[in-house]
């Protein structure tokens, strides 16, 4: 064990959280605890509310100028310490350190979109809507704001928000999953070094007790999530129900269209990294692929099985490993159930990953499911493991028909050579984040990320300018200069050419 004492950041103050819960920490590559920390309980949340709210009076007051330099200096810290962050993600999370560094640029990519909130915050003016009259509009910061994110991306997720949310003028409470929280405790020192006032961003850690705080408070003004369906569905009713605005981000099943003029060699490059990287603990891991035709079917799977029987598993720190270990072992076990009802329901297991479940550690090789069909469960549910399913149709109507009728609604794309195909899938297909010739349409970070129907609730999407517009409130300022024009009183609304 590590035993670093792991403490919540509340006010720029390190404090032990008064929760009976403990969290136990494990590396997920040994299976061993290395660490453990005591989760915060709904008083330390509330206290982590106060000092965001106090903090708003003065921050909402910096000018986003100066609040982008403190992103600039950000930057710069993340660009210094990425090696250290990316060990911290792997040693709890278990994506490979190559992995685990792409998240930490991910994240740095939002930092940089953040370093130019003047110019996203820069507002539209009318000049004489009416005789003297000016209209303009300001985007405003809602005060405190909250973000509760998933052990998957440590990092990148949290950063998806609080850098935004901060960058608007808003203050913020992160609440991290209790799995891997502590590369994101670091980021929270960064931004005090890198010259953010205590106070502006508290990072805690808790379970539901924390959650249901910062869900209750009325000083939280809006709460983004990025988690599972059953836990974003209640945190978004609940967040609704006491009046905050709420986007939350949610399960996925991603599916990929082969289609028969595809290049097999790049959909089986693109399959292996999209399914099978970070152990397929992605919210936009391809899950699905739905092969167009017999023929491509046969041909594919003919080509993948051996190259994913060859990816090199392992510890996140060994040479040349290509993919890590699950989460727990309880998600081991999940995964390892589902490849089970696969096999009862009917499905051809054309490549069996078990074998390394018998590692030390929380491991799953990656399988492959041919002959799936939509009743199964490994095609319903969200896996969340290195679990591929790969669906016969005959026509790409089908496959269409397929991707649009699932529950889920976050990424797909399609593999062709054809631009009418291409074209009518990117107009018709029922997701937030559709590709072409992609293996996983993650936006970057000045365009925004999120889903459809049951992979978001609320409105807004993720980062870029929605992120912006989620984040703050919108003013507009109706004026008219110079003062003592009188009109006299009116009693009517004035519109078109009456107006003056
Ligand atoms: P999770 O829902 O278990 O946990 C997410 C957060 O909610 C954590 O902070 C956790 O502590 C908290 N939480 C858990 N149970 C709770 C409860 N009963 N009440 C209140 N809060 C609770 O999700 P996870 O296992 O950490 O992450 C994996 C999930 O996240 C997958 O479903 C994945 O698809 C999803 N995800 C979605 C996106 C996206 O952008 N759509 C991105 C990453 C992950």
């Amino acid at each position: 064990m590590t035993n670093q004492n792991l403490q919540h950041i509340i006010n720029g103050k390190k404090v032990t959280g008064t929760s009976s819960t403990v969290f136990d920490i494990y590396n997920p590559s040994t299976g061993q605890k290395i660490n453990k920390m005591q989760g915060a309980s709904a008083n330390d949340v509330r206290q982590a509310i106060d000092s965001a709210d106090a903090a708003f009076e003065h921050w909402k007051k910096v000018p986003p100028s100066k609040r982008a330099q403190i992103m600039f200096n950000y930057r710069e810290l993340l660009y210094k310490n990425v090696e250290e962050l990316a060990e911290l993600i792997s040693i709890e999370h278990g994506k490979t350190l190559a992995d685990a560094k792409g998240e930490v640029m991910r994240g740095v990519e939002v930092v940089e979109f953040c370093t130019a909130i003047n110019s996203h915050l820069k507002s539209d003016y009318t000049a004489d809507v009416s005789a003297n009259i000016d209209s303009y509009n300001l985007r405003q910061p809602l005060g405190v704001c909250a973000g509760i994110t998933p052990f998957n991306f440590p990092a990148m997720v949290p950063m998806w928000m609080y850098p935004v949310a901060i960058a608007c003028g808003n203050t913020f409470v992160l609440k991290l999953s209790e799995r891997d929280p502590s590369c994101a405790l670091r980021l929270t020192e960064l931004m005090s070094e890198a010259g953010l006032p205590d106070g502006v961003l508290n990072t805690v850690v808790g379970d539901k007790e924390a959650v249901d705080e910062l869900l209750h408070n009325p000083k939280v003004a809006a709460i983004s999530f990025v988690g599972s369906t059953s836990v974003g569905e209640y945190i978004y009713q609940e967040g609704c129900k006491h009046n905050k605005r709420v986007q939350a981000l949610c399960g996925a099943k991603n599916h990929m269209i082969v289609m028969p003029d595809a290049s097999l060699d790049q959909a089986c490059e693109a399959i292996l990294g999209a399914a099978y990287g970070s152990a397929g603990e992605r919210c936009m891991a391809v899950s699905v692929v739905v092969a167009v035709g017999d023929e491509i079917a046969d041909a594919m799977v003919k080509q993948l099985a051996p190259m994913v029987r060859a990816l090199k598993v392992g510890a996140y720190d060994e040479e040349g490993v290509e993919m890590g270990p699950v989460i727990t072992k309880q998600s081991q076990e999940n995964i390892l159930n589902y490849i089970e009802e696969g096999i009862t329901q009917g499905a051809t297991l054309v490549l069996d990953g078990r074998d390394h479940a018998k590692n030390e550690g929380f491991y799953v090789g990656g399988c492959i499911f041919d002959q799936v069909s939509d009743q199964m469960s490994i095609y319903t549910d969200e896996i969340f493991g290195p679990v591929l399913s790969i669906i016969r149709v005959s026509t790409y109507e089908q496959a269409l028909a397929l991707v649009n009728s699932h529950e889920y609604g976050n990424g797909a794309t399609v593999f062709t050579r054809d631009g009418d195909t291409a074209r009518h899938f990117t107009m018709n297909v029922e997701v937030g984040m559709a590709g072409v010739n992609v293996p996983i349409p993650v936006p970057v970070a000045m365009h925004s990320f999120g889903g459809w129907k049951r992979s978001l609730f609320g409105s807004s999407s993720i980062h870029g300018m929605e992120g912006v517009r989620f984040y703050t409130k919108l003013k507009t300022i109706t004026s008219r200069w110079p003062s003592g024009i009188r009109k006299g009183a009116q009693f009517h609304f004035e519109g078109g050419k009456d107006a003056s």
